[in-house]
């Protein structure tokens, strides 16, 4: 099946799966919860190869998707599944589309590359971001249960306006979107905000997890890289660096783009 060929599951824990896509130049993670009564799914990929058949093999129990914001390249395949949540704040981005246009975002998707071997059907100039009309609304504290895992909804703005981590305790795990993960993290657009990203990082912070599901790049990664990030932010806050075009900014895992 060459469904098979563009993704990459890993087992993270009992019922926990990390689904990649190796073969584009963004690497984006989505996250399988599975329960006992439902699975959880945060974030949709992509698109460039659809994501439903690889949940269906993972699980049978119906799927509630959690969106950690609304990026084209992380909920490319809501219209797959019937239940989607969204930050308050990105409502309007899911129901009527993103403020970019289309040629914007198609080079994005191709500006890096990826492997059209492994996505035979995906057509670049076909490839439109998929709207919605009917979610439900989250905004922040939150409790998402699958009846095993129990996902802490955190409100954490800055990348984009309705950003959102996800925390589970058992797990000790933060979900975490575009909020952080190794590599360069975006707050140059004029929908980002430097500075609430900072504080962002300052809530996080509080909830000291073992590891962190990142959106991009890795399945997981230790949960130390939120130090790293956020004393990076405080030298910034404290030069007055956190605001558009001052530039770039890198500790050891993690960069800044501003
Ligand atoms: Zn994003
Ligand atoms: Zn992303």
């Amino acid at each position: 099946m060459n469904i098979m060929k563009w993704f990459k599951v890993n087992n993270i824990e009992n019922g926990v799966y990390a689904i990649s896509e190796p073969y584009h130049w963004e690497k984006a993670r989505s996250y399988l919860f599975v329960g006992k009564d439902k699975a959880i799914l945060v974030d949709t990929g992509t698109g460039l190869c659809p994501l439903k058949p690889i949940t269906d093999m993972l699980t049978e129990l119906p799927i509630t998707v959690i969106l950690t914001h609304c990026h084209w390249d992380h909920i490319s395949s809501i219209n797959s599944f019937n239940e989607v949540y969204i930050h308050l704040k990105e409502e309007s981005w899911l129901k009527n589309g993103l403020p970019l246009s289309i040629e914007s975002i198609r080079n994005t998707i191709s500006s890096g590359g990826y492997d059209s071997d492994k996505c035979p059907n995906f057509d670049l100039n076909k490839y439109t971001v998929p709207t919605k009309d009917s979610f439900h609304i989250l905004k922040g504290g939150e409790i998402m249960s699958n009846g095993v895992h129990e996902l802490e909804v955190i409100h954490t703005p800055g990348h984009s306006p309705g950003s959102i981590a996800l925390y589970e305790k058992i797990l000790d795990i933060l979900v975490t979107g575009d909020l952080l993960y190794k590599g360069t993290i975006y707050a140059n657009y004029p929908s980002t905000d430097p500075e609430q990203l900072y504080k962002s990082y300052l809530l996080i912070k509080n909830y000291q997890p073992k590891w962190v599901y990142p959106g991009h790049n890795d399945d997981m990664i230790g949960g130390s890289l939120i130090m790293e990030g956020s004393e990076l932010l405080e030298k910034l806050d404290s030069l007055g660096k956190l605001k558009h075009g001052t530039g770039n900014y890198h500790s050891e895992h993690i960069s800044f783009k501003f």
